[in-house]
């Protein structure tokens, strides 16, 4: 070999980027390169010759390689490809592949071995990763799609072909069919390709489709797969069945949209539909009418008949507001006895009351719960989008308070909402600590009485009064019973205020007696909550007793939905205060329930008509009939009648008429303070004493 050819060999052998080696036979390095330094992490060819001494041992990860290596050698003198994991200097691991042969000696006996070796270690990872990657796509649950940027298929999972009921063949190299047809608008799609392209990557919830042409729900994620240089070369979709989750959302949200004992929206859904109405009417520019619905008589009901009347009760209610109302509204549940009518259609207040009309008119029958018929009743509160608020909260709350206002004003029976009631409410709400202040020493509490006449031959003969709580509030004034006396009951106080009224009203009858005003008796009202009171019988002997009043001067009005519910109890209740010697009147007879037909197991004195009845009577074709019935009943089951509200003449004529010959009201007298009413009461005795003379 020439000098330069010796050169020209040295040169390669020193620069080449493979390792280049000669071993022995059993395992100990002749020459190397630097390139195969470099490879083992050694400094020097010298470094590694010098010190890895035992190929078998050392180099090798796997030392059984070696022999294998040895074994391959013997028997083809050549070995190509050799892959092995092999230790660095630094004990860290690498994969190379080995090119070599054997040299032997003129007697065939193998000299030594030389060859080149590569670093593949990057390409190993390569290679695991695509593996593992194989594996994941082969193996996982969700659908992968590989599709090439002009979204032809190019890869299809197992998963998918079960997914979809689609065959890899159906769909290989042809283009992407993905979304069921017609489900998504074209520049929703074209943005998941926009947005991947931009961003690497869309996730989103679609529509797909299966074989069969079934569509489904799909979460789907599409990432934009692009070569080192950045040139996109694929997208992968990624897609999981989500229609067996959506269903069970959809059942969830079903149980927690409606209500369970009505089937009615729930306040959630219905709130949610409010605010789908003011969406609309915001772009239509129309109204939409929000009317808030409480039951007069619900708690009664509850606690004298039970909850399962109550719940009956619910049921019946919710069914008639569904029907008195349009598809387009929608008739909700709050809760308790609430109930929310949203009537997008409502073009303007004159239909908005028409609604609430008709609702109010189909909620005065009677219903039919445990055999028994009952009057209920309904306050409603009506509040207009936009007029009275903008979003639904404001609304809902408007409407609340205006029915609110309906509840404490027995005269209207709905209210429209009217700005400035807050500031009106506010003053009502916080009367419940001052309410409870005032029960305890009853110093704020005067008895107001209003006259009962007889009408006897053109006269009028004093022949009682009704005892009116007032309350004169130190800073609010005198606040109306109509608006405390249901605080009291809500809150529990009436029991004081009401033992505080009966001890009152037996004071003044007493001192009336002694001194000689010629007044009958006095009629002292007891509510609901108070008639079921256990302590009550007790309370109005001790009171009586202590008083010295003669008990038949003592009257104690009642209202009819008083004795609802239990009427075993309430007929104890009316006969130990019977036996008392107290008589007993039904007030606002006619508008609470219909008992009638029990009616004549109640050991009671008076029917006292309702004001509605004489209200109207003049005008009204019906009721001069009602009252001369309730008369007629009255008479023949031993009772008299009196009718209160009476205020004017020609009402006081047309109860004449009928036989109601006892009548209360502002054509007599209003209710008087006790200096007015003790003049009041000697004055129009002496006057009765004029035509006499
Ligand atoms: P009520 O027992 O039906 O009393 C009659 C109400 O009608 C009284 O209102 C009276 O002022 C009013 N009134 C009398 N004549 C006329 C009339 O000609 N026209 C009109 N429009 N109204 C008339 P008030 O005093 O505001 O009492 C309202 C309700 O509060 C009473 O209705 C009664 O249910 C209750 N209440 C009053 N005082 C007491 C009390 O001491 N205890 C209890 N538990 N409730 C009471
Ligand atoms: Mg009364
Ligand atoms: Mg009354």
């Amino acid at each position: 070999m020439s000098q330069e050819t010796e050169e020209q060999y040295r040169s390669i052998f020193e620069n080449a980027v493979e390792g280049i080696y000669q071993t022995t036979v059993d395992g100990r390095y002749l020459r190397v390169n630097p390139a195969l330094a470099r490879i083992y992490g050694y400094h020097s060819p010298e470094d590694l010759t010098d010190n890895l001494t035992d190929i078998a041992g050392q180099l090798y990860v796997d030392p059984g390689k070696r022999e294998a290596f040895a074994h391959l050698m013997a028997e083809r003198d050549v070995v190509t490809n050799f892959e092995a994991r092999v230790f660095r200097r630094d004990g860290s691991i690498i994969w190379i592949a080995e090119n070599a042969r054997c040299v032997r000696d003129a007697a065939n006996r193998i000299r030594y071995y030389e060859g080149t070796v590569q670093d593949i270690t990057e390409r190993k990872q390569h290679e695991e990763k695509i593996r593992l990657l194989a594996t994941v796509f082969e193996s996982v649950a969700d659908g992968i799609l590989i599709v090439d940027p002009d979204m032809t298929v190019q890869a299809v999972n197992p998963a998918y072909e079960v997914m979809t009921s689609f065959q890899r063949e159906e769909l290989l190299n042809r283009p992407l069919v993905l979304f069921a047809p017609g489900s998504h608008e074209r520049s929703f799609i074209e943005d998941i390709w926009r947005t991947a392209r931009r961003d690497g990557r869309w996730q989103g919830e679609v529509t797909s489709f299966r074989h069969s042409g079934d569509a489904f729900a799909a979460s789907l994620s599409v990432t934009a797969v692009r070569a080192p240089g950045g040139a996109l070369e694929h997208y992968v979709l990624t897609l999981a069945d989500i229609s067996q989750r959506k269903y069970q959302e959809h059942q969830i949200r079903y149980q927690a949209s409606f209500d369970r004992l009505t089937d009615l929206p729930n306040r959630w859904l219905v709130c949610e539909r409010l605010e789908e109405a003011i969406t609309r009417a915001q772009r239509m520019r129309t109204k939409v009418a929000v009317a808030f619905l409480d039951l007069n008589r619900f708690k009664q009901v509850n606690d004298t008949l039970g909850h399962h009347a109550g719940d009956d009760l619910l049921k019946l209610v919710a069914k008639r507001l569904r029907n008195c109302t349009r598809v387009s509204d929608t008739v909700g549940r709050l809760g308790g006895d609430e109930f929310l009518i949203v009537a997008p259609d409502a073009a303007d207040r004159a239909s908005g009351a028409r609604l609430v009309e008709k609702i109010l008119y189909s909620m005065g029958e009677p219903f039919a719960v445990h055999n028994q018929e009952l009057f209920c009743g309904a306050s409603i509160g009506v509040a207009f989008y936009p007029d009275d608020g903008e979003t639904a909260d404001q609304l809902l709350r408007n409407a609340d308070l205006a029915m609110y206002h309906a509840k404490r004003n027995p005269e209207c029976k709905f209210v429209f909402y009217e700005d400035g009631m807050r500031e009106r409410t506010g003053f009502t709400l916080g009367l419940e600590s001052d309410l409870r202040r005032a029960a305890v020493t009853g110093d704020e509490f005067e008895l107001h009485f209003q006259p009962k006449v007889e009408m006897e031959h053109g006269s009028r003969r004093v022949i009682g009064a009704e005892a009116l709580i007032r309350w004169r509030h130190p800073v609010r004034g005198l606040v109306s019973p109509a608006e405390f006396i249901p605080l009291a009951e809500e809150t529990g106080l009436i029991w004081e205020i009401g033992a505080w009224t009966l001890r009152d009203a037996c004071r003044r009858l007493s001192g009336w007696i002694a001194s000689g005003l010629e007044i009958a008796s006095v009629s002292v009202n007891l509510s609901p909550r108070q008639f079921q009171d256990a302590r009550l019988v007790n309370f109005v002997r001790d009171v009586v007793e202590s008083t010295g009043v003669p008990p038949e001067r003592l009257e104690l009005e009642l209202t009819e939905g008083a004795m609802i519910g239990d009427i075993e109890k309430a007929v104890t209740i009316l006969h130990g205060l019977k036996d008392i010697g107290v008589r007993l009147s039904i007030d606002d007879f006619g508008t609470g329930y219909s008992s009638l037909a029990y009616l004549k197991r109640f050991p009671i004195n008076t029917l006292k008509i309702d004001r509605s009845f004489v209200r109207d009577i003049v005008q009204s074709a019906t009721d001069p009939a009602i009252v001369g019935t309730i008369v007629n009943l009255a008479d023949s089951l031993g009772f008299d009648t009196i009718a209160e509200g009476v205020e004017t003449e020609e009402q006081a004529e047309m109860l004449r008429r009928q036989r109601c010959t006892r009548i209360q009201g502002f054509l007599i007298s209003r209710p008087l303070d006790v200096d007015a009413f003790e003049r009041f009461v000697a004055e129009s005795n002496v006057e009765r004493e004029v035509p006499t003379n």
